[in-house]
């Protein structure tokens, strides 16, 4: 494999666009516009190699969610037929093969600059272009800057006192070491229990000589029920590729499975019993389309939150944990909800504890381990699955300026602002890839990457064919997209998650806003498209 580190950048305005990432999101956009429309593209990347969120988050359990015929591209049906996943939920190092597989096929490599972390885009009005600046000082100009830099990719690691002290070794999930963590035989202590943690816990169990997870909010959590994919499932995928697909691209989360059109208060107590129990048995994060209400009324939520917390009553034999791990203060799927390949009955290993760190919080990091105000836990490594800066952290860890320096973080101190999560006021030729205000990660992310990066590529080749050269997001437009944003989100139980990350609130001094838009990935797509068809109402074209 060639060094995609050491050759030089491009020379200033030999680019048309330039690509912020390698994740999916960089890797399709890159293929789109070099490959479809012909145009000088160089994606810059920070990791030594591509992937994005699956290059960093190599924790032990990294899986996705989504199921691995659904978590792929669509483009291209070749590659759908020649690509064989192995199981239910990739694993990450498949993930990765797939990923790097899609950058050999497509020949993206050339165009993709590794180990070349942005610290800075500045829009440079005169000559209308995107001026970068890397971290290393190179510089680079480009007409388009799009960014795919992802939604969950700015570690939050908290803010502990002594944290610089501990004399073991911390790591975070999102920015794992390469060569891995030894656990055996050590003392590990988990504080975080989302996805991540959820995910992690049962491997880590299974070598480290003790656990304790510190958990500051319960969580629901419905059994993956992983499995190797069958011959006869491969089948059904061959004879049925156009069916899911279509599938994927008209429901609300871009999944491959359809909503229940019954409501839970409509169904018969035994009835719905029965509907969840084989749910359950089934698995996944098609739990949550048992019902066709569970996301819009509390009442008929609470008939999916109280069958999960009674299972996890069943499945953990020390009641006191069982009834802390039960001790949930949000409505099911409010936060994302997390599934799990036996995170419950890990509680019944006799090397794992757990900690309850919201009555009795972390008060600080000692040389030797976590203190909270009740007890002292001795550790030798302690992994924070914190989750992210999400959404926005990882567009505003970059300098990015607009029009008279406007700064995007200044832009954005009250919360994020932008037409359809995609173009930003004053940000000329800017395109955010899943940005805030995006269905994003309230979807199946290969499908919500798919449609930006298709309607971003049809932008940018109709103001080649119209002779323009920029596009502009109008406040206007910005203002009436966020007030649709809130307002989708209002109709959804979504906001009553407090500690959510959708609202920001997991970070400290970060505005409270909902960022993603919770109004469904097919009626986000017919936005999408009604705006491009009207000439791209509410964008400036020149
Ligand atoms: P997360 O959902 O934000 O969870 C972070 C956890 O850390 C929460 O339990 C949080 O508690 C806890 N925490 C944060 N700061 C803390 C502190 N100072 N003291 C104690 N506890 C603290 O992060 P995540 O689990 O990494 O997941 C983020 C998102 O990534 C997921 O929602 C999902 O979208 C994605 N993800 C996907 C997959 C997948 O598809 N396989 C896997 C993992 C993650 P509070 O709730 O009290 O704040």
């Amino acid at each position: 494999m060639p060094d995609h580190h050491a050759a030089s950048l491009p020379p200033p305005s030999a680019l048309d666009a330039v690509i912020i990432g390698a994740g999916f999101s960089g890797l399709y956009q890159l293929h789109a516009l070099r490959d479809r429309l012909g145009l000088v593209v160089q994606v810059l990347e920070a990791g030594d190699g591509v992937g994005g969120t699956w290059y960093w988050n190599r924790y032990p359990g990294a899986r996705c969610d989504s199921e691995s015929h659904s978590y792929c591209y669509t483009f291209s049906d070749e590659l759908m037929a020649e690509w064989e996943w192995s199981e239910r939920y990739p694993e990450q190092p498949e993930i990765m093969r797939y990923l790097n597989h899609v950058a050999d096929r497509f020949d993206l490599r050339r165009s993709i600059r590794l180990g070349t972390r942005v610290v800075s885009a500045r829009y440079d009005v005169e000559a209308n272009l995107w001026r970068l600046r890397t971290e290393a000082g190179e510089e680079i100009a480009a007409r388009y800057l799009i960014t795919a830099v992802g939604c969950l990719s700015t570690a939050n690691v908290p803010r502990i006192e002594g944290l610089g002290e501990f004399g073991g070794r911390w790591v975070h999930t999102g920015e794992w070491p390469h060569e891995g963590v030894e656990f055996t035989g050590k003392r590990v202590g988990l504080v975080g229990t989302g996805s991540t943690g959820i995910q992690a816990a049962p491997v880590i169990a299974q070598t480290a000589g003790h656990l304790t997870v510190f958990q500051r909010t319960a969580n629901y959590s419905v059994p993956a029920q992983n499995a190797p994919l069958t011959p006869e499932f491969r089948q059904y995928l061959r004879d049925n590729l156009d069916e899911i697909k279509r599938t994927m691209r008209e429901t609300t989360n871009g999944h491959p499975f359809r909503i229940s059109e019954r409501s839970a208060l409509a169904t018969t107590p035994e009835e719905r019993l029965a509907l969840y129990e084989a749910a359950w048995a089934k698995g996944g994060l098609q739990f949550r389309a048992t019902f066709k209400d569970l996301l819009s009324n509390l009442e008929a939520n609470e008939t999916a939150a109280s069958f999960i917390k009674a299972k996890i009553h069943q499945i953990v034999r020390d009641p006191a944990t069982a009834a802390l791990l039960a001790d949930i203060d949000h409505p099911y799927a409010a936060k994302r909800p997390p599934i799990d390949s036996d995170y419950f009955e890990t509680f019944n290993r006799d090397n794992v504890k757990l900690v309850d760190v919201r009555r009795a919080p972390i008060q600080r990091i000692t040389r030797t381990g976590i203190e909270t105000s009740e007890a002292d836990y001795p550790l030798d490594i302690i992994v924070f699955a914190t989750g992210f800066d999400a959404m926005t952290g990882p567009l505003l860890r970059i300098d990015i300026r607009g029009r008279d320096g406007l700064s995007l973080r200044d832009a954005w101190s009250e919360g994020p602002r932008s037409h359809l999560g995609l173009g930003v006021p004053g940000f000329p030729n800017l395109f955010t890839i899943t940005g805030p205000g995006s269905p994003s990660v309230l979807c199946n992310m290969p499908v919500a990457i798919e449609q930006h990066v298709d309607w971003i590529t049809d932008c940018i080749a109709r103001l080649r064919a119209d002779g323009l050269s920029r596009i502009e997001a109008k406040p206007e437009a910005a203002e009436d997209w966020v007030a649709q944003v809130n307002a989708a989100a209002e109709a959804t139980l979504l906001p009553q998650a407090a500690s959510s990350w959708y609202l920001g609130a997991n970070v400290p001094g970060k505005p409270r806003v909902f960022m993603p838009y919770a109004g469904g990935m097919a009626h986000y797509r017919r936005i999408c498209e009604e705006v491009a068809a009207r000439g791209y109402e509410g964008f400036a074209l020149s």
